[in-house]
């Protein structure tokens, strides 16, 4: 029998990068059968829908889906696809594991809450005050935080430690309700090493001893901008992937949006999106695939064979023809 597997590549670089990734971890594949989907700004010139009712209902059946990456215009009448997708289909957790492929000391990963925060939606004001609402729940709050410390668990013993991530001195009643949320939940697992830290400080943290994090849980808009800083720590957004997780269904996806300035070029780098699918074989139960898709992807950054913007030469496709050479023959390190 084969499990859906819902693929959307979407604007951009997103067709590039999903295709390269496809073809990289093809012998891992057989076990899917492929499902195209549509969401973005193309589909949105050619529709007049971002994400179509019949997209939305492939990806809630298939419960799997590995997405390129979408472009939203700065238009007020254009409302981010990104954002309902993860709302409509309940994708509360957003993991972003941040690893220095090179071999620098980065291995962190940060569990964003995905759906509320100041990307609610909920915008107004008039012309001279603008307003958003910055909404948290408790519910919310609490099964972000218990995604963050299970993760945690399965995580090497010196690596286990979860931070909670938040402005409370600030922002007293929503990151107050977070981080008395996280400090409960977190006594259900007195084997997870926890402290917390202010948004500010753990970002000039992240910059000066990024070695010393483990696991970031925060809100929705922190952990976004700390996942793209934590991204330049290892050599920009082409290695980090993401998962948008619910309880029924996940959506993998690269960290890096469209990238219009280069899509087309044949220069994007596929590694964020092979790791996506990575962590999509492993969330699917193919631990083993998944991990050896990583290592495959990581033997080739340490060979230098690898896109400009990590000081390679090779174009995006040569790269998923080298990962997949090294999958294939198993020359594969670690
Ligand atoms: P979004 O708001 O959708 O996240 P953005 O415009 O903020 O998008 P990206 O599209 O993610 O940002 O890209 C930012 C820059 O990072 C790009 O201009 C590009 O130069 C670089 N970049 C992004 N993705 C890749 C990639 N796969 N390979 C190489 N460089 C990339």
């Amino acid at each position: 029998m084969t499990i859906p597997l819902v693929v959307v590549r979407g604007d951009g670089v997103g067709p590039e990068v999903v295709d390269a990734a496809l073809a990289a971890a093809s012998p891992l594949l057989d076990g899917f059968e492929l499902v195209e989907a549509r969401m973005g700004l193309t589909c949105y010139r050619e529709t007049g829908s971002a994400l179509p009712a019949d997209t939305l209902e492939m990806l809630r059946d298939g419960g799997l889906a590995l997405l390129g990456a979408v472009q939203t215009p700065p238009n007020a009448h254009y409302s981010s696809p990104l954002l309902r997708m993860r709302r409509e289909l309940d994708l509360f957790a957003n993991l972003r594991p941040v690893r220095d492929l090179r071999g620098g000391p980065v291995d962190l990963v940060v569990v964003r809450e995905n759906l509320e925060c100041l990307y609610a939606g909920l915008e107004g004001g008039n012309e001279d005050t603008a307003l958003a609402i910055r909404v948290i729940t408790r519910q919310n709050c609490e099964r972000i935080s218990r995604f963050a410390l299970e993760l945690a668990r399965d995580r090497s013993e010196d690596h286990r430690k979860v931070t909670c991530v938040h402005k409370a001195n600030v922002l007293a009643q929503t990151c107050g309700l977070f981080r008395d949320t996280f400090t409960r939940v977190s006594g259900d697992y007195p084997d997870v090493p926890v402290d917390e830290l202010h948004a500010d400080v753990c970002a000039m943290r992240m910059v000066m001893d990024p070695g010393s994090m483990d696991v970031l849980v925060t809100t929705n808009m922190f952990g976004d901008i700390l996942s793209d800083l934590a991204a330049g720590l290892v050599g920009g957004l082409g290695t980090v992937p993401s998962g948008n997780i619910g309880e029924r269904c996940a959506v993998f996806e690269p960290v890096h949006g469209a990238a219009p300035d280069i899509a087309g070029k044949g220069v994007a780098n596929p590694a964020a999106a092979i790791l996506s699918l990575a962590m999509l074989l492993e969330h699917a139960g193919d631990i083993d695939g998944g991990r050896r898709l990583s290592r495959a992807v990581e033997s080739c950054v340490l060979a230098g064979e690898t896109t400009p913007d990590l000081g390679g030469s090779l174009g995006t496709d040569a790269v998923a023809r080298a990962v997949l050479h090294r999958l294939e023959t198993d020359t594969v390190e670690g």
